[in-house]
């Protein structure tokens, strides 16, 4: 059993979406764990006037049968308690703090804190102010504010949310939520790098031809249309998970596996993104919107409900980032997002450079080409690792065969992984911030991402250009011709 963690969440946004199709589900597993046992409490605010009693209702409904059986799911939920609460009421935050209190001596929690901001990124700011003129946080335990993204939606109003919460918080209290951080592979990049010599020893520029990060969904944007139009694939996408993923893929190797440690490699990293020009940006990003399907069953983006049918939103990102520094030099990192693909898809793709064979003349290998090594690191849906290395095929002399070693995860390892959401709140209460983001990291990838869209709203894009279910336009795939590379996944189309 897991050490019994004593704490008091603060829900708001306790009846939305995210808080019933994540937060209390992996709430719940955490109690399976006994992380959470008897002393904890969780409130649950939101605008609508409901009872404890429904709260916790809603809450049951919440877990799926399948998590844990019903005298556990109802014993759990006497947990939880109701606070109806509009996020711009001073009096509704003095309500809270009583009930806080309250619970904070019932349950032992020794006045540990934590606040989750599971609402509209525009309360963030306006929440953070009122806990503390209202002096919500507690002087006995520790108090942390989690913030879901997006955070910002460029670097001014992400320096205007930071220093909003900065008022009232301190770094070391802030977990900045990248969920993609919260998945199980992305976590063992470090461990991937810095325990296998065999991929540490040629991890730079004179083995590496190229890396790809690719995270594909096959749904369109859905419902969250309104949101989308004001943010799109680039904001949405790249700058948070695609940055991430890069930074912990092209960090230097931090002296230690700690969070301080981490960051400073992330933050040195993302130092040193390229600051790219407006021909520059023309060369190395592409952009794209989903049309129909090739039998015109699907809808367009620009047909969606609350999209401007003239709309320039992006729903695909495709682009090339140098990161010129003694490692990586000359080495291009590509990064693909995109809605309405063939295929669902998270995945890393290294290409390694296959200059060091030479040494054999055509005739040696019997004029075939020997294909370049590549190491698939897949995150979702299945979680694996493939390696393709050279060798021959028996009885055929010194002919080169690519052979595939593959691991991928069974349907009964991949059940019992965590979910992102219960790794992270296992983070959380154990004030670990290795898989959150800082606030020089927001900066940083802020800055990068800030030139491209300027200039993408100041260039009108031929939208739409490419049919959903496929790997996206044909702008992607001449991306990578134009330096004689291609995408690993999905150069097919
Ligand atoms: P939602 O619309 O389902 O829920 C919003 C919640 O905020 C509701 O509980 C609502 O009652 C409350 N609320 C609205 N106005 C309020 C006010 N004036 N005062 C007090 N409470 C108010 O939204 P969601 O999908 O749960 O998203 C919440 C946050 O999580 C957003 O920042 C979103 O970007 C982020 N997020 C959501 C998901 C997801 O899967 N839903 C994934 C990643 C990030």
């Amino acid at each position: 059993m897991a050490k019994e963690q004593r704490v008091v969440f603060i829900i708001f946004g306790g009846s939305g979406d995210l808080a019933h199709r994540k937060l209390y589900p992996a709430l719940f597993k955490l109690y399976l764990k006994g992380y959470l046992h008897h002393h904890f409490a969780v409130i649950g605010t939101a605008r609508r006037p409901w009872s404890h009693e429904y709260f916790r209702q809603t809450v049951m409904e919440s877990i799926g049968e399948d998590i844990g059986d019903q005298e556990k799911i109802s014993s759990f939920a006497q947990h939880f308690y109701y606070q109806s609460h509009d996020v711009n009421d001073a009096a509704h935050y003095l309500a809270l703090k009583k009930l806080a209190a309250k619970l904070s001596q019932q349950y032992q929690s020794h006045g540990n804190q934590i606040f989750y901001m599971a609402i509209a990124p525009r309360f963030f700011g306006v929440v953070a102010q009122h806990l503390h003129a209202e002096n919500l946080l507690t002087t006995t335990g520790y108090n942390r504010i989690i913030i879901e993204k997006p955070f910002g939606r460029d670097v001014q109003s992400a320096t205007t949310l930071n220093a909003g919460i900065a008022a009232a918080f301190s770094e070391k209290q802030i977990y900045r939520v990248d969920h993609y951080l919260g998945k199980e592979v992305v976590q063992s990049l470090p461990l991937l790098r810095f325990t296998n010599p065999l991929l540490e020893a040629v991890w730079n520029h004179h083995y590496i031809s190229n890396i790809q990060i690719t995270l594909a969904e096959t749904l369109g944007v859905g419902e969250r249309a309104g949101y989308y139009e004001t943010a799109g694939a680039l904001r949405d996408m790249i700058q948070n998970h695609a940055l991430q993923i890069l930074g912990l893929l092209a960090m230097e190797k931090p002296a230690e596996f700690s969070s301080q440690a981490i960051h400073q490699q992330k933050e040195q990293l993302f130092a040193q993104l390229p600051q790219y020009s407006p021909s520059q940006i023309e060369q190395n990003f592409v952009r794209g919107q989903y049309d129909t399907d090739k039998k015109g069953d699907q809808l367009a983006y620009r047909q969606a409900d609350n999209v401007a049918n003239d709309s320039s939103i992006e729903t695909f990102v495709a682009g090339k980032i140098l990161i010129n520094n003694s490692r990586w030099q000359g080495v291009p990192f590509y990064v693909r997002s995109g809605k309405r693909l063939r295929q669902k898809s998270t995945r890393i793709d290294i290409v390694f450079k296959n200059n060091h064979s030479k040494i054999f003349t055509p005739s040696q290998l019997q004029t075939s080409t020997v294909q370049p090594v590549i190491l698939s690191i897949c995150v979702e849906p299945v979680q694996g690792l493939s390696l393709t290395l050279n060798g021959t095929n028996p009885g055929r002399g010194l002919k080169p065969f690519a052979h595939k070693l593959k691991f991928q995860q069974s349907l009964e390892e991949m059940n019992n992984s965590q979910e992102a959401y219960e790794k992270l709140l296992i983070d959380i209460i154990q004030g670990d911030q290795t898989n959150f983001t800082t606030w020089n990291e927001q900066k940083l990838t802020w800055g990068f991402i800030d030139r491209i869209r300027e200039y993408w709203d100041h260039t009108r894009p031929q939208f739409p250009n490419y049919l959903s279910s496929t790997f996206g336009p044909q702008q992607s795939a001449a991306l990578l011709a134009q330096d004689h590379h291609k995408w690993v996944w999905g150069s097919e189309d």
